[in-house]
């Protein structure tokens, strides 16, 4: 059986190994060769110097089929890309007179005249083809040596990406490998109790599974590959149905659903309505909710009410407030009621909290639930936590009522029948 095809991806600069900027190119690189069945197992970070990165290209060469680059394509003595490519193909480059005809042009447009430094852009070497690079100077490199392909980008994003898809990527030889991939989102349980309910899967060498704690829950990714992207889906499929049938009361999508998109398509699939009330999470909630296209459908507003006598404006009664507390339990109840019924929705949801403990509650059609977040963090934490566990809470009370409204429509037609 033919091997898989491996690439490995470097990202060039100094800058980058100082933390002076991110390295975005070899995420948006990662993610192509993804789609494209190719499989990257390192990605390498060095800075400008030669030397460094012509040892780092040899050892990779020895791993990889095909090596992607990104920067040190420019014209200073500190951009060595170009070098320690000819170095590791052992080829001295030479000025293509093509190239440098249209570099020259460049700068004419701009009303300048080409530095010499920038001659070295226009090198060559037998084995490479040259990339055009439409919105910068620097062309980029296709070369390919011994079975051995090597492509150098410029460093600025726009650059980069526009030269990768529009030629580079069309060059690379067809994989005989498709990749499928799919993420399943959770929100509810913690990482290592997840992979206890899971563990039967989580070793397997195809499909792959991998668990990842994010801010909005775990997700579960699961990734097979085969020849084609139906025969990996076809080989994924059985161990994505058993962990959705396991996971079941934790799942809230698949791939790009968030829970608002979530809560979105159960409301408007049951024609139901909803509105949140806020007073720890400060309007951040209703953010998050308002973020997901087309929530208007279902969500009729937010409040923001912070203090007691605000409290008193949404209609609490203030012998609740006095009894219990601003951050009590019964209180966030109050509010969630509230703002159900100054919004005539079907569900509300509420936060309130203080120090060490929020509360959410959310107010439906069966009664009123409240869920405790304990935290530890700073103010973005809290917001974050505490608007997560309310969208969750908000998630499963409406989740609950449809199901137990399609039981009972199946059961009275049962009954008649
Ligand atoms: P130039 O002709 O602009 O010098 P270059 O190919 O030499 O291009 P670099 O000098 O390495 O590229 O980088 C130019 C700029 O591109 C950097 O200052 C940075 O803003 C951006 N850049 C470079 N590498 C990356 C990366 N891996 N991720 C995100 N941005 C990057």
């Amino acid at each position: 059986m033919k091997k898989n095809t491996c690439a490995e991806i470097f990202s060039i600069g100094t800058e980058l190994l100082l933390g002076e900027i991110t390295d975005t190119n070899s995420t948006y690189l990662s993610q192509r060769l993804r789609d494209l069945g190719i499989f990257v197992y390192r990605k390498n970070t060095v800075g400008d110097n030669v030397n460094r990165l012509t040892q780092a290209l040899k050892e990779a060469l020895t791993r990889a089929d095909i090596i992607i680059l990104s920067g040190g394509l420019g014209p200073t003595d500190d951009d060595v890309t170009r070098e320690a490519i000819c170095e590791v193909f052992g080829e001295t480059p030479k000025v293509d007179p093509e190239l440098f005809k249209e570099l020259e042009e460049k700068f004419t447009l701009r009303n300048r005249t080409m530095p010499i430094s920038n001659t070295k852009q226009a090198w060559l070497i037998p084995s490479a083809k040259a990339l055009k690079n439409p919105i910068g100077t620097a062309p980029g490199w296709f070369a390919q040596k011994g079975g051995k392909t090597i492509i150098a980008l410029p460093g600025p994003p726009s650059e980069m990406t526009k030269m990768w898809s529009e030629q580079a990527e069309k060059l690379l030889p067809i994989t005989n490998t498709s990749l499928y991939h799919i993420t399943i989102h959770t929100s509810g349980i913690g990482e290592s109790d997840l992979c206890e309910k899971i563990q039967a899967f989580t070793r397997l060498e195809c499909p792959g599974i991998g668990t990842y704690a994010r801010k909005t829950g775990v997700d579960i990714r699961i990734a097979a590959a085969a020849q084609s992207t139906d025969e990996a889906k076809q080989i994924a499929k059985p161990v994505v149905d058993e962990i959705s049938k396991i996971l079941a009361p934790w799942i809230y999508g698949y791939d790009n659903e968030t829970l608002p998109s979530a809560i979105m398509k159960l409301c408007s699939e049951n024609n139901l309505t909803f509105a949140a009330v806020e007073s720890v999470t400060g309007g951040f909630l209703t953010e998050q909710i308002s973020a997901c296209p087309g929530i208007s459908c279902c969500f009729k507003g937010g409040i923001t009410a912070c203090s007691t006598d605000t409290h008193a404006l949404i209609g609490i009664d203030p012998t609740i407030l006095d009894k219990n507390g601003q951050f009590s339990k019964e209180t966030a109840k109050e509010m969630a009621k509230s703002a159900q019924k100054i919004f005539k929705t079907d569900f509300a949801v509420a936060t309130t909290g203080i120090d060490e403990t929020a509360i959410v509650a959310v107010a439906g059609l069966n009664g009123t639930v409240t869920s405790a977040v304990n935290w530890l963090g700073d103010r973005e934490m809290i917001r974050n936590r505490v608007s997560r566990t309310a969208l969750q809470l908000l998630f499963e009370t409406i989740r609950e009522t449809t199901q137990s409204r399609l039981q009972s429509q199946s059961g009275n037609s049962r009954d008649s029948n």
